[in-house]
């Protein structure tokens, strides 16, 4: 079975989140279950290098405003299409926003031209290959099936997958003609969203099949709460729409064979973990306390309830542990941090930034991880704390809900807690939550006991990559 997935980034060649780096796992997990999934994206500056040596499949002297190719290469294990069209994605900076720190004015255009190729793709403009399915990640391709159903040709059946639903891809209506678009797709099970031609609304409501990436955030998003104006939709196409939970690459994320951290270590030998705390302690000017040792890997936002943990750090200091934040993203939160920083010395430090190695170190050497999101799709980090022995400590929501079991007094009896959970999403329940870690990491033997289970807990992409095959050959193989 030959899939094309559509997205706009791909670890590791080019990361904003968690999206890229399920594109970059999942296509090697089905490979293995003999499904070809060619991966389109982009052809930003960063896949320069792989650009030179790819070969050329399609052409087009006009996409939007300028001269597009696509190419074909593999790299990491991975089949690209890599959409060259340098008037749109060869420029510095971020994929998504310009040097003011706004969305490149264009993005309309540059996402656009993704789904349109990738529709052509779909309908059979390539000569050898012909995907039996498309499968569409979040707002930036969620054109695809709308410019499928403007070509002639049989469309193959194609599937939707939210990542967060808060990023939509809204556009002026007037931008339809522009890019492209027949009127007919301005309508409420269409385009059309609130006024706005919606990218995620397009997809949702013309993909045959929706997933997300977990089973909780399905749910979630059938609320006003979670649903961000889509819920209604979403209750609508429940019979459609399917939570599948994320893995993580764990070829990448092992403490047995990590490159960026002190020492290896693994469930049945964690004494290496100890030289990577040491190496933490010192890269982020830490002394060594009684406490446990809490980290934040993150982007700097209010989804990730992070406003919730600056109010709680007198509060964590106070209980003896100490706190090492790597994150980046609004300013305010950026200031709050460095100031908590300065205001506890030796107890909270803050590297503000994105820095992937330090995010292994830290994975590896902390004792306990914080997710405080408000709402989370999947989440990753919570999945990389539990592969590390790095007890999460987590929102009861989305797929933090779906991975962790929270230490209650049932589930410590019955051996099978792997971290904290809690609610509701305010600092005092938070607070509450660092106390019950402070008083779990003061039990050594549960402490220990909980980490050995969280080391062994599933988390790679085995039982994704077979629920999205069941899914793929219920669409186009509907006879199996
Ligand atoms: P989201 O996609 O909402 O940002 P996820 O938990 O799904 O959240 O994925 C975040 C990914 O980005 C993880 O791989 C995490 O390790 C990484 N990450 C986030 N912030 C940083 C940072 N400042 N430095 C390095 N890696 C980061």
């Amino acid at each position: 079975m030959k899939i094309l997935f559509v997205a706009s980034e791909c670890a590791p060649f080019v990361k904003t989140g968690g999206l890229a780096d399920v594109i970059g796992a999942v296509p090697k997990a089905l490979a293995q279950s003999g499904i070809q999934a060619r991966v389109m994206l982009p052809a930003y500056p960063a896949l320069k290098a792989l650009v030179a040596g790819a070969a050329e499949v399609w052409h087009a002297e006009k996409l939007m405003g300028g001269p597009a190719r696509l190419l074909a290469c593999t790299s990491e294990g991975i089949d690209l299409l890599l959409l060259d069209a340098p008037h749109l994605y060869d420029r510095e900076g971020s994929i998504y926003l310009g040097p003011d720190g706004k969305d490149w004015t264009d993005n309309a255009e540059r996402f656009a031209a993704l789904s349109c190729v990738a529709a052509a793709v779909g309908i059979g403009a390539l000569k050898k290959w012909k995907p039996d399915l498309v499968h569409m990640h979040d707002w930036q391709a969620g054109l695809v099936p709308a410019y499928m159903r403007q070509k002639s040709g049989t469309p193959p059946p194609t599937v939707m997958t939210i990542h967060n639903i808060a990023f939509q891809g809204l556009f002026p209506p007037a931008m339809m003609k522009k890019l492209g678009l027949e009127k007919r797709h301005y309508s409420r099970d269409g385009a059309e969203f609130w006024g706005h031609l919606g990218f995620l609304k397009a997809g949702l409501a013309m993909a045959d099949r929706i997933t997300t990436v977990s089973p909780t955030y399905a749910r979630e998003l059938m609320l006003p709460e979670f649903g961000m104006g889509l819920e209604g939709l979403m209750r609508y196409r429940r019979d459609d729409l399917l939570g599948i939970l994320n893995g993580i690459d764990t070829d990448v994320w092992d403490p047995a064979t990590d490159p960026h951290i002190a020492k290896p270590f693994s469930a049945r030998a964690m004494g290496g973990k100890k030289a990577s705390k040491k190496a933490l302690l010192k890269r982020f000017g830490l002394s060594p306390g009684k406490g446990p040792l809490f980290c934040v890997i993150s982007r700097l936002t209010t989804q990730k309830g992070l406003d919730l943990l600056l109010e709680a750090v007198p509060y964590l200091v106070a209980r003896g542990a100490r706190l090492a934040l790597l994150g980046s993203g609004d300013k305010e939160l950026e200031t709050g941090f460095v100031a908590a920083a300065h205001a506890h010395p030796g107890t909270v430090g803050v590297v503000t930034g994105y820095d992937e190695p330090l995010s292994h170190l830290m994975q590896a050497g902390s004792d306990a991880i914080l997710i405080p999101s408000r709402f989370e799709p999947c989440g990753l980090t919570q999945l990389y704390g539990l592969r590390y022995g790095t007890l999460p400590v987590v929102a009861r929501t989305g797929g933090l809900a779906d991975t962790v079991i929270d230490a209650n007094e049932a589930a410590l009896t019955a051996g099978v807690a792997t971290g904290v959970q809690f609610a509701p999403v305010t600092t005092a329940a938070l607070e509450d939550a660092i106390a019950r870690t402070c008083d779990l990491f003061a039990q050594p033997k549960v402490w220990t006991g909980m980490m050995r289970r969280a080391m062994k807990h599933p988390v790679g992409w085995d039982s994704a990559a077979q629920e999205y095959m069941a899914l793929y050959r219920s669409l186009a193989d509907p006879a199996t």
